[in-house]
Order: structure tokens, then C-alpha cells, then sequence
């Protein structure tokens, strides 16, 4: 029988993860998405669409469809699947780790400002009207409106209605990985003074960062939101291991 395997992604290294593990016959894997994209583009691999139910809901799926192992490969900023996930891992006493990459450090040359979450985020931009590119995407941009003086270049994957309170922001959509040159070329084109990054610790999206270090754009970085402990693998090649020594141990009856 195949080791049932549920992946919680969302992002490309789960995906990355599930296609590895498509054609393995050791396993069985499951790729799970929020659901909140429009335009998702639908993986050649087995997959489900939609949220379980809380972390109740999850426990219940789990259980009801006998998996062994569970991966929260979600984003680092994705809080609440990611609470569900450690609940719902210590509640059926399934093997659970967390693939997530590190968070990016800054390094010379770099100008930024830390802070804890999108409302210090917005304190942190100042009183006087600056040019903003709020690379944060679309869930939490409603937290700017408490700065509305000033000009802001909103990027998401898909078009949204930036809210009423934001009177001078305008939308681009586009979807990652995004090069150094094309970065480089949009912070200068815009007229760039201030950037908004969450700190995702993705290759994929790190050229803005690369992009204002160049620049000397000041950098407002928001820190990642606390989550219950949970062991973290940082690479895929980490997680195939552990993978394969559960299955191991389970072979052995350990
Ligand atoms: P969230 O606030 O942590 O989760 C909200 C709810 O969405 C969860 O309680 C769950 O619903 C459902 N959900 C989230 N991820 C799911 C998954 N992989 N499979 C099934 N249900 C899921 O999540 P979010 O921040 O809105 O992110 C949604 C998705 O976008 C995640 O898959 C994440 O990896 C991806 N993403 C997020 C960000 C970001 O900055 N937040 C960036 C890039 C990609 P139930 O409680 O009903 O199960």
C-alpha cells in the first residue's frame, strides 16, 4: 500500500515538491490549494481546491483518508493554515514538518527597516507623501489605508480593486519569479522612494531586494507572524529525505 502523503501548498516549492514525488511509487500525494486565485494554474498531479474546514476540518480529512505524513509547504506569511496545520498534525499524532525557506539577512548595502507587521509597516513609511511599491500582495493592502497620502504601486498576482481608502494607488499584475533586470527597471521607472517586502525568504521574488540595494531604496521589511514550534526543512532535497526515512521506518514496522 502507498504512504498517503498531504501537501499544503500554494506555493512553487510545494509544487516543486509534489512533482518529484509524482512518479514515485512509494508514495501517494495529495497538493492542496487555498482556492483564492482565480487563475491557478492546475498542476498535472493529484490535487485538491478549497479550504478543509478549520483546523478541525483538517484533522477530520487527514484521519478519513488515511494519511501518513503531512508537509505545511505554504507561505511563510500564511498563518492560519499553517496554526491548522501544527493543531491538526499534534491531534492525529501524524509525522509533520514544515518546508519553508529562511528568512532573507540583510547584507551591505541593504536599507532596512524591520518591522513586525503591516500596520508598523504603514507607520514606518512617515508622515510626508512618498513613492511606495507595496510588494505585499492583495490580502493585506487595507492596512495602508490608515497612510493614504501616498503614492502607491500595488502588485499582485491578479487584478483587484484597490481599497477606497488608498485614493492614489495604482494596480500591476504580474506573476513571479521576477528578474533583477525587470526589478531594477520598474523601481526606476516608477520613481521608486520606498519598497514594502515581506520577508518570504523566496528566490523567486528576491530581485526587488537585490533591486533597491542597487538603487539605495530603503527597504520596509515586515517579519514573519509567530507560529506554534514545528521541525522546518529548508530545501526539498531536505524533505525527499525525511520522506524516505519514514517510509523506511515504516517498511520496518518501526
Ligand atoms: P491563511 O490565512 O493562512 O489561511 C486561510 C484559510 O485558507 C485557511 O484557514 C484554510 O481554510 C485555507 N487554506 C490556506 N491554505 C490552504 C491550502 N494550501 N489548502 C487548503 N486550504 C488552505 O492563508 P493565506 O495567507 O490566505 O494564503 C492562502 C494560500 O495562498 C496559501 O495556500 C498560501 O500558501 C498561498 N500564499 C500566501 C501568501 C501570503 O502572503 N499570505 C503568498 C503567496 C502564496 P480552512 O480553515 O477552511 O481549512
Amino acid at each position: 500500500m502507498s504512504f498517503g502523503v498531504l501537501i499544503l501548498g500554494g506555493t512553487s516549492e510545494a509544487r516543486l515538491l509534489s512533482e518529484a514525488l509524482a512518479h514515485d511509487p512509494r508514495f501517494a500525494v495529495l497538493l492542496s490549494f487555498a482556492g483564492r486565485t482565480e487563475s491557478l494554474v492546475r498542476p498535472g498531479l493529484p490535487h485538491r481546491v478549497g479550504g478543509f474546514g478549520g483546523a478541525q476540518g483538517l484533522s477530520a480529512f487527514l484521519r478519513a483518508c488515511g494519511y501518513r505524513a503531512l508537509i505545511d509547504a505554504t507561505h511563510a506569511f500564511a498563518a492560519q493554515i499553517s496554526r491548522n496545520a501544527a493543531y491538526a498534525a499534534h491531534a492525529t499524532g501524524l509525522p509533520f514538518v514544515r518546508l519553508v525557506r529562511a528568512p532573507w539577512q540583510p547584507v551591505a548595502g541593504d536599507l532596512w527597516r524591520e518591522v513586525p507587521d503591516m500596520q508598523a509597516a504603514a507607520r514606518a513609511l512617515g508622515s510626508s507623501a512618498r513613492r511606495v511599491f507595496l510588494s505585499i500582495g492583495r490580502l493585506e493592502v487595507d492596512a495602508f489605508c490608515a497612510a493614504p497620502q501616498h503614492d502607491y504601486l500595488l502588485r499582485a498576482v491578479e487584478p483587484f480593486a484597490p481599497p477606497a481608502g488608498l485614493p492614489r494607488a495604482r494596480l500591476i499584475t504580474a506573476r513571479g519569479p521576477f528578474s533583477l533586470v525587470d526589478e531594477r527597471a520598474l523601481l526606476e521607472r516608477e520613481r521608486i522612494e520606498l519598497l514594502v517586502s515581506k520577508n518570504a525568504g523566496t528566490p523567486s521574488t528576491y530581485a526587488k531586494i537585490e533591486a533597491a540595494r542597487a538603487l539605495g531604496v530603503p527597504v520596509v521589511m515586515v517579519q514573519r507572524p509567530e507560529l506554534p514550534p514545528a521541525p522546518e526543512l529548508a530545501t526539498q532535497e531536505a524533505a525527499l529525505a525525511w520522506l524516505a526515512r519514514l517510509h523506511d521506518e515504516s517498511l520496518r514496522g518501526v
